[in-house]
């Protein structure tokens, strides 16, 4: 279980559309969980696919935020949606907003959101191979690596504990 408390503001909605991977696993199952999160929209085969898409492009770039690979695939994906929800600026009386219909957009406009007030880099995907589960990293120093350090950042270290034995045997 994430011990991490939820990512702040519009990052939250990301957050929780992330780790949708045994929610969502159809169009029903995106109809559902838009309608339990107030997002109108259809949710046609169609939508469903490039919700998915972009699910996993964002959890590329989050991977990337912990420390993985650069992800040029994700973001030429994500740029494409932004361009396709048709995302763009506007100012209010309280600052800049992201307006956007739908699942998709309403998405996008907390990842550019988050991107303007510099919060981004703190959403992380977990950087065990075997979960990459979206977290937002709390930390002072932004070293967060793992969704629950007594879960996959325990099992990490015991890994690197029995390699370091393994490696050097004469090792206690
Ligand atoms: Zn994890």
């Amino acid at each position: 279980m994430p011990y991490r408390p939820s990512a702040p503001g519009p990052l939250g909605l990301v957050e929780a559309f992330l780790r949708t991977r045994n929610e969502i696993t159809d169009a029903a199952g995106l109809g559902r969980w838009c309608a339990e999160h107030g997002l109108a929209g259809d949710a046609s085969a169609g939508t469903y696919e490039r919700a998915m898409r972009l699910r996993e492009a964002l959890r590329s770039l989050m991977l990337a935020n912990n420390g993985g690979p650069a992800a040029p695939e994700a973001l030429t994906l994500v740029n494409g949606e932004i361009g396709a929800c048709g995302l763009r600026p506007e100012i209010a009386e309280d600052g800049l907003r992201w307006p956007a219909r739908g699942l998709l957009g309403t998405v996008l406009g907390g990842v550019v959101a988050a991107m303007a007030a510099g919060t981004w880099p703190r959403m992380k995907a977990c950087a065990a191979d075997d979960c990459s589960y979206a977290f937002y990293d709390h930390t002072r120093n932004r070293s967060g690596r793992w969704c629950d350090v007594s879960g996959c950042g325990a099992n990490a270290r015991m890994r690197a504990y029995r390699q370091r034995r393994e490696t050097s045997p004469g090792a206690p």
